[in-house]
């Protein structure tokens, strides 16, 4: 161990890595036909929908906005997070009144079915790795920076169609990649300047104003929308009238039946 044996060196998990293996697990546990249908159809939709993601999130707010000390948000988070499955699924004897006024309208408890089918087992297993990651959660952080400089680094790799590990490729490759992210986007003018002291020329200059305007418009953009996806339903428009055959296919079905059902008559 490199920090040496009592200097334990925490890890803190990606908020968009963990919710989205929870997502893939569950939509694949849904898929499993061992379990009934009918509460299989009811999870699709609520994974669909969100909802587990969303009831994570929400308390993690929660619980950040609380200001307790972190032992104690924790704790709540960890209570928040083994609750959330028997909430989805219409127990709420044990929920937060922060986030549920009890059971709605009409809503049907499925614990009682699901535990004993054994879902819900698998979905407390699944749920374990989060309730394992709830200081992780807690802190609300995503490696998304991370992940932008592997996108450059792939970049400069070319991926992994070549085989770059040979002398000091692969290092130097990587070294450009730094430079490119650092520089966000004045890749060129920088190395330039760097090794003839002087800046790039005309032509050069043009290029990078076309790129730096392209950049700043498209973060202009991304300003201007929000960013939360709104589903649109297809709305089917029906058959084109002037197409023919759209309605009258059934008159003569019924006409050929007639006729069928008169000759064998
Ligand atoms: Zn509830």
């Amino acid at each position: 161990m490199p920090y040496g044996p009592k200097f334990f060196v925490e890890k803190i998990e990606c908020r968009n890595h963990l919710l989205r293996n929870l997502g893939q697990k569950l939509s694949g546990l849904v898929k499993n036909i061992k379990y009934p249908i009918h509460i299989r159809t009811f999870l699709n939709n609520q994974v669909k929908l969100n909802k587990f993601r969303s009831a994570i999130t929400m308390a993690v707010q929660y619980r950040k906005s609380l200001g307790d000390s972190n032992n104690e948000q924790v704790k709540g988070l960890r209570e928040d997070f083994s609750n959330g499955p028997y909430h989805i699924l219409g127990q709420h004897t044990k929920c937060a009144s922060y986030f549920c006024k009890g059971s709605k309208i009409g809503q049907i408890n499925l614990v009682p079915e699901a535990e004993k089918c054994g879902l819900l087992r698998e979905i407390n297993q699944i749920y374990s790795r989060i309730i394992d990651n709830a200081p992780s959660l807690l802190l609300d952080v995503d490696n998304n920076i991370c992940e932008q400089f592997n996108s450059v680094i792939n970049k400069h790799l070319a991926g992994k169609r070549i085989n770059f590990s040979q002398k000091n490729s692969y290092n130097n490759r990587v070294e450009a990649a730094v430079v490119s992210f650092n520089t966000s986007g004045k890749y060129i003018r920088n190395v330039h300047k760097k090794i003839t002291n002087k800046s790039p020329g005309c032509v050069c200059k043009k290029y990078l104003g076309f790129k730096q305007r392209r950049l700043l418009n498209n973060r202009r953009r991304k300003l201007q929308f929000s960013t939360i996806k709104v589903n649109k339903t297809k709305i089917s428009t029906g058959p084109d009238e002037n197409y023919g055959l759209a309605e009258p296919l059934e008159n003569i079905m019924i006409n050929e039946e007639l006729e069928k059902k008169n000759l064998i008559l």
